[in-house]
This record gives structure tokens, sequence and C-alpha cells, in this order.
């Protein structure tokens, strides 16, 4: 499986950085020995100082896909889940000042860190209407809702496939919301959809 990312999804968050808000959806992939499954703990890299959290809705995909039209693309798709897409941000300012990709930054072991998955469903609301927020050591530190993304779910399958064939299984990040922010080894990070409780991280 892959897993697909999308960079800057939220104007807020783009206003963090450079402001620059994308014309196109900008994609990165994480390795699937990124993943960081059933809340294990995530521990701190030695090679980076200033590891941030990123949540984020993912998507699962859910059958065979290419070329998917926007107005079919609710079709490959029936479940999400809570992420956190962990960033070595000091080597992610030095990929970006040297224009190299940002492979390291991103894509290190358990960077990607997934709760269990939701039927849409159950949830009773559609993917563009999501509220879904984030609590450091008890600390509301990020608020994200789905209604405010730069590109629908529905616009980045259309887009990802035109280039990548999707598969069952691949997972698709949706892009941070603003209010990211540092981790610290001792900290705990809770993540909410709607109400429901799905992630809880502790940094080791
Ligand atoms: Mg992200």
């Amino acid at each position: 499986m892959k897993i697909i990312c999308v960079a800057k999804n939220y104007a807020a968050h783009a206003a963090e950085f450079d402001a620059v808000v994308p014309a196109e959806p900008i994609f990165f992939l994480k390795p699937d020995s990124a993943l960081l499954i059933a809340n294990q703990p995530f521990f701190y890299p030695d090679f980076s100082t200033n590891v941030h959290y990123e949540l984020e809705l993912v998507v699962r995909v859910n059958r065979l896909g290419k070329c998917i039209q926007p107005r079919f693309a609710h079709k490959y798709y029936s479940e999400v889940a809570l992420g956190i897409d962990f960033t070595a941000r000091d080597l992610q300012a030095e990929a970006k000042r040297g224009g190299n990709p940002w492979t390291v930054a991103k894509g290190f072991d358990g960077s990607a860190a997934v709760s269990a998955f939701v039927p849409l469903e159950k949830l009773g609301k559609p993917v563009n209407q999501l509220k879904f927020r984030l609590l450091q050591n008890g600390a509301q530190v990020q608020t994200g809702d789905t209604s405010q993304m730069l590109f629908s779910v529905d616009e980045l399958i259309a887009e990802i496939s035109k280039y990548m064939t999707l598969r069952t299984g691949d997972h698709l990040f949706t892009g941070t919301p603003a209010g990211v922010g540092p981790v610290h080894i001792g900290d705990t990070l809770e993540g909410f959809l709607e109400d429901m409780p799905l992630l809880k991280c502790r940094i080791k």
C-alpha cells in the first residue's frame, strides 16, 4: 500500500508558512514503513530536534482505480480515520532551502500515525462536513473542519489518480489545518473526530 499526503490543503495553514495557496494540490508520499497503528507510541528520532504534529483526516481507498472522474470519486472510499503526519520541520526546512525532496523529513519510521477507521455511514455525515481536533497533554492545540479544505477529498482522488493507480488499502492524508506545533518526549496527543476519541499517541 502507499500513503499519499497533501501539502497545504487549508488556507489558514498555508498562511503559517509562506501564504502561497497552490492552484493545484501538491502531493507527496510516505513509505508503508512510516505507519504507526493501534495507538503505538511515537519514538522521537535522534536526527531531528523539531518534530511537529499535523492532525489530518485520512481516507482509505476501497477499490482499484485510475483516472477517476471527480463525480465518481466518492465510490472509492467509505471509511475515514485520523492521522498524524509527523514532520521533522528542521529537515524539511533544510530540504526546502536546497530545493530538495522532503522524503526523509516526512517519511521516516513512525511518521504516519493512523487511528482505527470509521465508516462514514456510522458518522452520519458527509466527508466534507467533519470536524476534528487534537489535544496535546489535555489542551486543545488544533482544530479542523473538512468544509474548509482547498481541494475536496473527491478532487484529491481525481487529481492523484491521473498519475498513480489507486489500490485497495492506500491511505490518503488530506492535509493539515492550522495550528501545527512541536512535540516533546513525554507528551500525549489525542485526536477526536467529531466527538469520538480515535487516536492516542504518546511521545517517547
Ligand atoms: Mg501534513
